[in-house]
Formats: structure tokens, C-alpha cells, sequence
């Protein structure tokens, strides 16, 4: 049922080693100056338990506060630490995309820098790896950091989205996640704008491995995904993953027609018996009312797509790097 069009070589079913390999962290940062001294402290410390190479690319997507200043203070500190510097916000998942271009390792993990991805299940992810997992996924196993409304919703989209598509998503499954390079080179082949990463995860499909864990709060600053914002997500996810929305319409518009003719029968037939009495005004304003809502909906469902094709049409990059540091070679670097 999940169209796969990118070919992709199976490998033998052999296991896999750490030793000698690299690994390489995403990390998205918007705003949030207060968190990374903290996120570096911890990170750095998992991955020194690790025993591979690592390097850890932090996008600074157009933050407002200090974030910049910091994460250049760290890359003095520890070469490993890049930076990407982006010219304006371009949001999480493109900021991700900006970073996963970026990496060179074997295996790659996306990761939030709050914290409220715990460092500690990169050692789990490796292992998942190294036994053969092409990507191994977190999922969150209690969603109580979450509020009541968060968390009804989120369970509604997910339903929605599989409901909707052909690509299944794995049930509070986020971005963190350990992806194999090859599964990397996929995604990175994938040229759509509108990139709805969960979506993109689950479409390149692979082996896949889920592992549990508890997500904690963000350890400082705030979320910057309010609920407008996370609508409009849900919106991207499900528009770029199923064409349900607007080939409902024709159905509609069928039942909408059958009935239609049935109730102007009935209405011959009645005058044809009875004679002419007086007219429905009530019923015909909510035959006109109902059929002007529906088509308003159809129209807008249609917008959905068209602005989106739009967006697709115009082929603008992705993303516009303001400066980079770190990477020798690759690239201007400031
Ligand atoms: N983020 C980003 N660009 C944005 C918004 C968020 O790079 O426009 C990053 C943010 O710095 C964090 C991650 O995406 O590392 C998740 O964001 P947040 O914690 O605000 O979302 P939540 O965990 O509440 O879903
Ligand atoms: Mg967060």
C-alpha cells in the first residue's frame, strides 16, 4: 500500500559496529539562550559514554535572543560543535532540513535542544543500530508533561493523518530519532518545500525500530509551538500526505446531486397531486444556506492545495545560511 519510488539497495542482515563510525547531532535552536549551556553539559557527557566520533550541528534559526552568541561560545570550546547560521526563522522542520544537509556521520539524530529528548536513549538508539535498525525512533510512552487539550488533539490528528494517508505514523513518535545515512541521502533527495519531517520519516520507510521513553519537561525557556501554529502544522502534515481533503468533494457533491434530483421529483410529483401551495421559504434558505457552506469548504479545501503547489512551483530553496562555523571545507565559513 506505501508507494516507495526511491529505490534502495537491502543490505545483508549483518550487524553493525560503533567502532570507527560517526555520529552526528541535529539540533534545532530558536530562542533558547538559557537552555543550551545545559544541553551541552549533558549531551557532551552522554556522548563521551558512547565511544564513537561525533560531531553536533546546531541550526540557530533566526532566534531574537542571544542563542548565536552562545552556541559560537561552545564552538570555541569544542570544535565539534557547529553552526549554522540561518538569515531569518524558517521554522523547526526546515531549520532540521538545513542541519541534516549538513552532517557527514554514519548515523544521524535530530534532537531537540530543551532537553526534552533525553540524551541518555542516544545509547539505546546506537544499539537499535547497531543489531540492524536502519532508524530507530523514540516514542513517548506518557504524554503527562502535556496539557489535557495537547494531548486530546494530538491523539485526533494522529488518527485523522492515518485515516487520511497511506503512510502510517507511528503514535507519538517525534522527531528524535537515530537515522542510518543512507535513510539521510533519502530524505535529503526528497524535494518538496513543504517538508512535514514526521511524515518524511515514516514515508521512507526502512527498518524501523520504536523505543520507549518518558519526555520531560522542557528543562528552561518556553515552547515557541502554540496552538494556531501546531493547527497549521497539522494542516502541512495531513495536505502533504493525502489528497483526501479535496477528492471528498466529488462524493459530496454526488450525494448532494442525487438527492437534490430525488427532492425536485418529489416536489413535481406533489404539485402534479396536491396542486401549488404555499412556497418553503424556511427549507429553502437552508437547502441555499447548507449548499453555500459546502462550497465555501470545498473551495477552501481546493486553497489548501493550490497554495501549496504554489509554493512548490515557485522553487525557492529551502533555506538561506547566513554564515557557518565549523565546517572546513564545506563551504564558506565566517
Ligand atoms: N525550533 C526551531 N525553530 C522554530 C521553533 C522551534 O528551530 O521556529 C526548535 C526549538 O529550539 C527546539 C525544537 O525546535 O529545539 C522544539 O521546539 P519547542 O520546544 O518550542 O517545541 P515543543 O517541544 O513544545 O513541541
Ligand atoms: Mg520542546
Amino acid at each position: 500500500m506505501v508507494q516507495s519510488p526511491v529505490a534502495v539497495p537491502v543490505p545483508a542482515a549483518a550487524t553493525r559496529t560503533r567502532v570507527g563510525k560517526r555520529l552526528s547531532l541535529v539540533a534545532p535552536c530558536y530562542n533558547e539562550q538559557e537552555v543550551l549551556d545545559l544541553f551541552f553539559a549533558r549531551i557532551e557527557d552522554e556522548l563521551a559514554k558512547l565511544g564513537v566520533d561525533y560531531e553536533i550541528v546546531c541550526i540557530n534559526d533566526g532566534s531574537r535572543d542571544h542563542t548565536l552568541a552562545v552556541l559560537l561560545r561552545h564552538h570555541q570550546r569544542n570544535p565539534k560543535i557547529k553552526v549554522i547560521n540561518l538569515a531569518r526563522n524558517f521554522g523547526k522542520e526546515t531549520a532540521m532540513s538545513a542541519g541534516l544537509d549538513a552532517t557527514t556521520g554514519d548515523m544521524v539524530v535530530p534532537i531537540d535542544c530543551d532537553l526534552q529528548d533525553p540524551p541518555e536513549l542516544i545509547g539505546q538508539f546506537v544499539e537499535a543500530w547497531e543489531n540492524g535498525a536502519d532508524v530507530a525512533y523514540g516514542v513517548r510512552v506518557d504524554r503527562s508533561s502535556d496539557t489535557f487539550v495537547k494531548r486530546l488533539t494530538a491523539q485526533g490528528f494522529y488518527r485523522a493523518f492515518n485515516r487520511l494517508s497511506d503512510v502510517d505514523l507511528p503514535y507519538n513518535a517525534g522527531d528524535y530519532r537515530l537515522m542510518d545515512r543512507r535513510v539521510v541521502e533519502v530524505l535529503r533527495q526528497l524535494p518538496e518545500r513543504n517538508r512535514f519531517m514526521k511524515g518524511l520519516f515514516a514515508w521512507v520507510g526502512f527498518r524501523q525500530e520504536a523505543i520507549p521513553y518518558a519526555r520531560p519537561e522542557r528543562a528552561a525557556g518556553t515552547s515557541s509551538f502554540r496552538y494556531w501554529k501546531l493547527w497549521n502544522f497539522a494542516l502541512d502534515g495531513i495536505t502533504s500526505f493525502s489528497t483526501a481533503p479535496i477528492r471528498v468533494w466529488s462524493y459530496v457533491g454526488l450525494v448532494a446531486g442525487v438527492l437534490a434530483v430525488g427532492m425536485a421529483g418529489l416536489l413535481v410529483l406533489r404539485t402534479l397531486l396536491f396542486g401549488r401551495d404555499v412556497p418553503g421559504y424556511p427549507s429553502l434558505m437552508v437547502v441555499i444556506l447548507l449548499s453555500f457552506g459546502l462550497q465555501m469548504l470545498a473551495i477552501g479545501a481546493l486553497g489548501e492545495y493550490v497554495a501549496r503547489i504554489y509554493q512548490e512551483v515557485k522553487g525557492r530553496p529551502l533555506y538561506v545560511v547566513m554564515d557557518r562555523h565549523g565546517f572546513d571545507g564545506q563551504g564558506p565559513d565566517a
